[in-house]
């Protein structure tokens, strides 16, 4: 029987990884070693790439060795149905992102939510105008449907779902419930009554020019997430920036998920600052004012 904890691990991991394929081009890393430098801890966090057939023997190994992490694509559902105790949000989300060891025991979280709902925040703070488009149906999809489930600014809006492969959206709405239905696909969004569109599948990541959807198709109004990030921004976001479209790329999600998961492994919050700075972009706050 599965155990519902806390998200705080009693002890602090004695080294850190990302789980995923590919994990190559992962930031992750690069913020969460400085924010450990910074802090002064002798921890190392490092990429460790796997195959999903491979993943039941790597949790073996990263038990061995108490490593905690986080997990990224294919594998946040997979961990979750391996973890023995998770917490609340890995409940909602049926995905874990985030892992510690309690002994031999496997915790799982999920902090995407923490990250999509900072990400929310900021880019809707005038609420949002019209229905919510999700486009993607996996584990960081389960993430946006509970974080707009959560939100104030969203929390009353028609949520809609659109993924490739149906029975995955049917699953996530089934798990959200409310006011959320799925689509087969892309062409069947009514795109005149979005207010809020968010990218949750790779578009844009291996290929740089990708967009998930032509920024032409939605209203003057539309907000615009994009969970993918590059540090020069991506293709789907600057096309709506240049339309006068508010829009944020996965950055900040980034940064919050892994502060919202440094705190849950260490007990404090990392520095924020130092993660922007180890990315080297300026910190969206203190960006140049929309268009
Ligand atoms: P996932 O579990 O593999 O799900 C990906 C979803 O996208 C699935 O619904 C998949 O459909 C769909 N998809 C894949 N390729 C597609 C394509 N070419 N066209 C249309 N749909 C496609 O992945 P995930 O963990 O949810 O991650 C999704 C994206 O979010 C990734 O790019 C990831 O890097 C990003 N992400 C960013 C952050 C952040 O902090 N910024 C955090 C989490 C995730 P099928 O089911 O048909 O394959």
């Amino acid at each position: 029987m599965r155990e519902v904890v806390e998200p705080r691990a009693r002890e602090a991991p004695s080294a850190l990884v990302i789980v995923g394929q590919p994990v190559a081009q992962s930031l992750s890393p690069t913020l969460q070693n400085a924010a450990l430098r910074h802090a002064g801890r002798a921890v190392v966090y490092t990429r460790c790439d796997v195959a999903s057939t491979a993943l039941g023997p790597a949790v073996d190994d990263l038990r061995r060795a108490r490593t905690g992490g986080n997990v990224t694509m294919p594998h946040k559902e997979a961990m979750f149905t391996l973890a023995a105790h998770t917490t609340a949000a890995a409940e909602r989300t049926r995905a874990v992102n985030t892992f510690w060891w309690d002994g031999d025991t496997l915790v799982g979280h999920n902090t995407d939510v923490d990250g999509v709902m900072a990400t929310v925040a900021a880019l809707c703070s005038g609420g949002v105008h019209g229905d919510v488009v999700v486009l993607g149906a996996g584990g960081a999809a389960a993430a946006v449907l509970v974080a707009l489930a959560l939100s104030p600014l969203t929390r009353d809006a028609r949520v809609l779902v659109a993924s490739r492969t149906r029975s995955r959206a049917e699953r996530l709405v089934a798990l959200a419930g409310g006011r959320t239905t799925a689509l087969a696909h892309m062409t069947d969004v009514p795109w005149a009554q979005a207010g809020l569109v968010v990218n949750a599948t790779p578009a844009g990541m291996r290929d740089s020019d990708d967009v998930p959807v032509p920024v032409e198709s939605l209203p003057a109004h539309t907000a615009v997430f994009d969970l993918v990030y590059r540090r020069e921004g991506t293709a789907w976001v600057r096309d709506a920036k240049a339309r006068g479209l508010p829009a944020e790329d996965g950055l900040r999600m980034l940064v919050e998920q892994g502060a919202a998961a440094f705190a849950c492994w260490f007990g404090e919050p990392p520095s924020r600052d130092v993660m922007w700075h180890a990315l080297g972009v300026p910190r969206p706050d203190a960006r140049a004012p929309r268009p």
